[in-house]
């Protein structure tokens, strides 16, 4: 009889032990950057360091990015006198350049000039207003992305009218969750899942425990993402996707809005009107390999609705509309 419970309690401490070795060693870290939630998790040995590393990258790129810190590349672009080259960043005139390129394959749906048309409206801010007809008209006077002028040689950006200015709010989150998997897969990160914010990166899969593998059969199982729903609570888990090594960004009317008289007046707009875009959709989800691909054109497909999906193919794998 005792040698049964020797037995059992030694079977018991083995299942245990291997429990503790067998458990994949999960990170998670939130911190608040690029004016959202972001959300770093990884799995494996040095996924404390490495995401570390991942949030330094995050913030490196905000601080070069943002249109509002006085210090950032952009802000230097947009606070130096028009029509005159200024010298950027490599890396800053890279994205800009991959900006412009989506302006033309989209024909200027996507638009990284028009920050004089979302200061004028204001959403998200104690500012935000309906403006007026003349207000909207000489805003978008200011924009135009034919106007933003590049020299390659010299990493040199001139915006040609008064009053221009760029926000890469549209890409640079998308960009920037490129660059943090990078730097996960640099730190020898196989499998992680980033959230900036809705901006979705994955690559891998999700390891499982001892019990889960056991139930299933399997290590490990793809990322399921679930598409948020425009009137679900926000976080709220929708359509799921399961996703290996690619990107899922969404671009929604329910992101950052306010209502008057019925009217529900968001933060992403139509260039050619200067209003919030109305295409018909209430959300575009894309999912592509490349993170500022995929956010780049989700913003892009939001503006130009349903019809958008079939002529851009070549650069992304799926589009998801809501109504
Ligand atoms: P996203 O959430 O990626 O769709 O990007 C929305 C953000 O991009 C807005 O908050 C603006 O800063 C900027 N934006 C708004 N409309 C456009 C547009 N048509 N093209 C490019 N960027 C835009
Ligand atoms: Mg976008």
């Amino acid at each position: 009889m005792k040698a049964v419970k020797y037995i059992a309690f030694a079977l018991l401490a083995a299942l245990i032990v291997s429990h503790i070795a067998f458990e994949p060693k999960k990170c998670e870290k939130t911190q608040f950057c690029l004016d959202t939630v972001v959300t770093l998790t990884a799995y494996g040995k040095g996924a404390d360091k490495a995401i570390d590393k991942a949030f330094n990258r995050i913030n490196e790129i905000e601080q070069k990015f943002s249109a509002y810190l006085k210090n950032s590349e952009i802000y230097k672009i947009n606070h130096s006198p028009y029509n005159t080259f200024v010298k950027v960043d490599k890396e800053v005139f890279d994205l800009i350049e991959r900006a412009i390129m989506f302006s033309d394959i989209t024909d200027g749906a996507f638009d990284i000039t028009l920050k004089p048309i979302s200061d004028l409206w204001g959403i998200g801010t104690k500012n935000e207003k309906v403006p007026t007809d003349e207000e909207i008209k000489s805003a978008l006077d200011k924009t135009g992305w034919r106007d933003v002028v590049l020299d390659k040689n010299t990493y040199a950006v001139k915006l040609k009218k008064e009053g221009m200015a760029l926000d890469l709010g549209g890409i640079a989150k998308g960009y920037a969750s490129d660059e943090a998997a990078r730097v996960l897969g640099e730190c020898g990160i196989k499998n992680a899942c980033l959230d900036l914010g809705g901006n979705i990166v994955v690559r891998g899969e999700m390891p499982l425990g001892l019990f889960e593998s056991i139930k299933c059969g399997k290590r490990s199982r793809p990322f399921t993402i679930g598409i948020q729903e425009p009137d679900a609570p926000r976080g709220e888990s929708g359509q799921p996707v399961t996703v290996e090594n690619g990107c899922v960004v969404t671009s929604g009317d329910y992101e950052r809005f306010f209502e008057k008289d019925g009217e529900r007046y968001h933060h992403i707009f139509d260039p050619k009107t200067g209003m919030p875009a109305k295409s018909g959709v209430r959300s575009a989800t894309v999912i592509a390999k490349d993170g500022a691909v995929a956010d780049a054109l989700s913003t892009a497909f939001f503006v130009i609705g349903n019809d958008a999906s079939g002529k851009y193919k070549e650069y992304y794998e799926t589009v998801i509309f809501a109504k």
